[in-house]
């Protein structure tokens, strides 16, 4: 039974997807654009966050291509990055190359997250059964008989969804009220700010020095920085005050970016202009139950490291959507569709955690201990990887492709 995409009073669907970030927003244009009813509940007003990653992939682009949406995408105001490059104590090394991706768009697209949502939306409103509800925030999951039948929200309203409740709530989802969540532990926080650009560069660019790790990205007219630290040192750096923190920052870019440092003082006048991650790294142990499944950061928070957590979560979106257009159109989709689902996506999940994991333990431990860097030269795999361009390809193709990359196969019902 196919269920009409109108057919519903205006505080239930088919779908309550909780959370309109890059995972919500997703499932949420490709379930309406199948045509499921879906109401998307953003606790926000607008999907204005700074710093809040706004990295998209070839994987994601590559769906926006499925979609027919690639050049409209394009078309909105981004820059592009193909290579990615560290400066280790002063040297500069090439690690990292997209540009050989038989892929539509060999680059990562550098776009303010919002935008990217912003599109997402506009797609998404073309198709009756899409509500978004903006301002509007879950505060539980409602379970009936064991089965989750939507949630409350916080001004005591109840939004009832027919078939299924898909959290896309973020890393502090209610998921983790009611299902076991499984840290893995990140030694990392991170300092961002941004930084007026001076001269070239258009590499994703790491800076090593002194004990310390900066990673630049390019946005055009500025650079946006990410100062890592040892897990809970903010408050001591802060304590410190701006001044010493300037001349940490001083310190690690005056080689790599001389003219940059000349402008710290008027970038960086105070700390209000410098903000802090905190670093999880973590995952259910278990995505769904009877009525509900969480996907994106609300089922594995990931370290910024790689710059993955955005297409993760679209490709999360996607394998959810695939799976389970189907079985929504017929009114059946039962817990073991989610089940498949999650079966799927904990691979991916699994390796890009490790990966992080080994990075966090293996490179920026150490660093932030004082063991790497200095006099040292280079770890071996950097050199490599700057000695041999065929080698760069490597990280480039993980990157593009991530792991076990999802095609959209939804319909399009007709509008
Ligand atoms: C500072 C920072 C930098 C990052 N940099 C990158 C990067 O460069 N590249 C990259 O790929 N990833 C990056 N990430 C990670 C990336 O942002 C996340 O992995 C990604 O956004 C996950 O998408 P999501 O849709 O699962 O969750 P989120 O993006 O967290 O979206 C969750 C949404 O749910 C809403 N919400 C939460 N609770 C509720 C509720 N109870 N009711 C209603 N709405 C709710 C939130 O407002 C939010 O809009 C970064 C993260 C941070 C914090």
């Amino acid at each position: 039974m196919r269920i009409a995409a109108d057919s519903h009073s205006n505080m239930d669907s088919d779908v309550v997807i909780v959370g309109g970030g890059p995972a919500g927003m997703m499932a949420g244009l490709l379930l309406a654009r199948a045509g499921i009813s879906v109401a998307i509940l953003e606790k926000h007003g607008d999907f204005f966050r700074d710093f809040r990653g706004d990295t998209v992939h070839p994987s994601t682009m590559q769906l926006l291509d499925d979609l027919g949406l690639l050049q409209q995408f394009l078309a909105r105001p981004h820059n592009r990055i193909d290579r990615a490059e560290l400066y280790w104590d002063g040297r500069p090394l090439q690690i990292g190359d997209l540009t050989h991706l038989a892929m539509p768009a060999p680059f990562i697209a550098m776009m303010p997250q919002w935008h990217f949502l912003d599109f997402l939306r506009d797609e998404a409103e073309k198709y009756p059964g899409f509500r978004l509800h903006m301002n509007c925030e879950a505060a539980d999951v409602v379970e009936r008989d064991g089965r989750v039948t939507g949630v409350r929200l916080t001004d005591g309203r109840a939004m009832h969804a027919r078939q299924l409740t898909l959290l896309c709530d973020g890393r502090d989802s209610i998921a983790r009220r009611i299902l076991p969540v499984r840290s893995l532990g990140a030694p990392i926080d991170v300092f961002w700010f941004a930084l007026p650009k001076s001269g070239d560069g258009d590499a994703l660019r790491g800076v090593v020095r002194r004990g310390r790790l900066i990673v630049m990205i390019d946005r055009g007219d500025y650079w946006q920085c990410a100062f890592v630290i040892t897990k809970g040192e903010g408050a001591a750096i802060r304590a410190r005050g701006i001044a010493d923190f300037r001349a940490q920052v001083a310190a690690v870019l005056d080689a790599a970016a001389p003219a940059e440092v000349a402008a710290l003082d008027a970038a960086l006048p105070d700390f209000d202009k410098v903000h802090l991650l905190s670093v999880s790294l973590d995952r259910l142990e278990r995505w769904h139950k009877p009525g509900l499944l969480a996907i994106g950061d609300a089922a594995h928070a990931m370290s910024p490291v790689g710059g993955i957590g955005i297409n993760l979560a679209v490709q999360d979106a996607v394998c959810a959507a695939n799976m389970l257009y189907a079985p929504l159109c017929e009114g059946r989709a039962t817990d073991a569709y989610c089940a498949e689902i999650a079966a799927r996506r904990i691979l991916p999940t699994r390796i890009i955690q490790g990966m992080q994991a080994a990075v966090h333990r293996n490179m920026l431990q150490p660093l932030l201990r004082g063991e790497l860097g200095g006099d040292d030269k280079p770890p071996l795999a950097l050199r490599l990887l700057n000695r041999f361009a065929l080698l760069r390809r490597i990280p480039g193709y993980f990157i593009g492709h991530g792991v076990r990359q999802e095609r959209v196969n939804t319909p399009a019902a007709p509008q």
